[in-house]
């Protein structure tokens, strides 16, 4: 009858509700887990940071590095950046992550560069979170010190929608780290909000095309005018450009018809431990 329908539904409905409070507490306790043990990977050097090489797309030749950090879970394995950056940017983690991760690359570039290897950057990855911090520039000025590792090697990139989304930060921040005479990219360039105006201000050294507008090219009109412009709109600005996400030769093909100069991608090259990205290095990039 009516009334137990009702009942029922009732019923149901708070065991719906349960069910969700109990997700969500469940969600929420994961995270914080996992912030601890990523807290707890820090300190016991559990991370490690793989390279992935950017070719000059003309020659084929390798001329630099982006640096990825990467966690192996002693139980669980390996888990992707995708997973734990989030945390460790919400569970404030990040700035120590990046310092870390920028200390680690700037030491293997200048061990590098003495075995007379012939890279011309290393490529950090910094979050919005770090990009706030106070005194950035002086803290990343120290650790090229302590690497005794000259500025110029260094590429510090921040995502279009942290430099966007935070106009008076991110300025000041970027024109402190141009000051110190290190290289900056603008890292997934097109997925965020560009205002053109603001791009002319930013002291910035490079575009870096996001894998989102590469995947499909050359077959996808749309992605082709896309990459177009964004080349156009580097070269008239004076800006390297950059593309991620090379799987295919025919991507290589015509991203050289369009003058683009650099790229990186799995066809190229995976990131690998810094041992293999040494054995890549003595095998095609000796400078004398
Ligand atoms: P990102 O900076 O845009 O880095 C490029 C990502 O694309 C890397 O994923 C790289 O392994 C992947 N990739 C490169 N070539 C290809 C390709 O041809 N095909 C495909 N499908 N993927 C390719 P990864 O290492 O998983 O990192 C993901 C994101 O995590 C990075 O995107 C970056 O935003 C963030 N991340 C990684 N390391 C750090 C770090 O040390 N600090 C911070 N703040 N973020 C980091
Ligand atoms: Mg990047
Ligand atoms: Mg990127
Ligand atoms: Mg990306």
């Amino acid at each position: 009858n009516a009334d137990s329908a009702l009942h029922k539904a009732k019923d149901s409905g708070r065991e719906t509700f349960a069910f969700y409070t109990a997700e969500m507490t469940e969600q929420a306790n994961q995270r914080i887990r996992v912030a601890s043990e990523l807290r707890r990977a820090l300190e016991n050097e559990e991370l490690d940071v793989h390279y992935q090489s950017v070719y000059e797309l003309s020659g084929q030749k390798l001329v630099g590095c982006e640096a990825l950090v990467r966690w192996n879970h002693p139980t669980q394995g390996p888990i992707a950046p995708n997973e734990f950056i989030p945390i460790a940017e919400e569970s404030g983690l990040i700035s120590a992550l990046d310092a870390w991760v920028l200390n680690k690359a700037c030491k293997q570039m200048q061990q590098w560069l003495a075995m007379e290897y012939d890279l011309k950057f290393v490529a950090v990855n910094l979050s919005s979170r770090s990009l706030s911090e106070e005194g950035l520039a002086e803290k990343v000025e120290a650790t090229l010190k302590r690497n005794q590792l000259d500025a110029r090697f260094l590429e510090l990139e921040v995502t279009e929608s942290t430099v966007m989304e935070s106009p008076e930060g991110a300025d000041a921040a970027l024109c402190g780290l141009r000051e110190i005479g290190i290289r900056l990219a603008i890292d997934d360039f097109g997925t965020g909000h560009s205002s053109l105006g603001r791009l002319k201000s930013l002291p910035v050294h490079k575009l870096k095309i996001d894998r989102s507008f590469i995947t499909n090219l050359p077959s996808d009109n749309e992605d082709v005018a896309i990459v177009q412009a964004i080349l156009a709109l580097g070269a008239s600005m004076g800006l390297d450009v950059q593309v991620e996400g090379i799987e295919q030769e025919e991507q290589v093909q015509f991203l050289q018809q369009c003058q683009c100069t650099l790229g990186q991608g799995y066809l190229l090259g995976r990131p690998v431990p810094a041992d293999e990205f040494t054995a890549l290095l003595a095998k095609t990039c000796k400078d004398k």
